[in-house]
């Protein structure tokens, strides 16, 4: 598990780089000079749409969510 897939060991990218693990949010929060918690509000924030927004699609023009 990662932080990006939501449970079990933050700091596991299973492989994939692509995967967001606690260490990368702890640089981020570095690199800002916030705390970790405030990477990851600003991260949540970043994806929090109103309802009747077009939602955001990945580069395979999956939906967001
Ligand atoms: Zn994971």
């Amino acid at each position: 598990m990662c932080v990006s897939c939501g449970n079990g060991n933050p700091d596991d990218d299973h492989g994939n780089p692509d995967s967001i693990t606690a260490v990368k949010i702890e640089l981020a929060a570095v690199a800002a000079r916030i705390s970790p918690q405030q990477v990851a509000q600003n991260i949540s924030a970043a994806y929090d749409h109103a309802p009747t927004e077009t939602p955001m699609t990945w580069p395979t023009g999956n939906p967001v969510r």
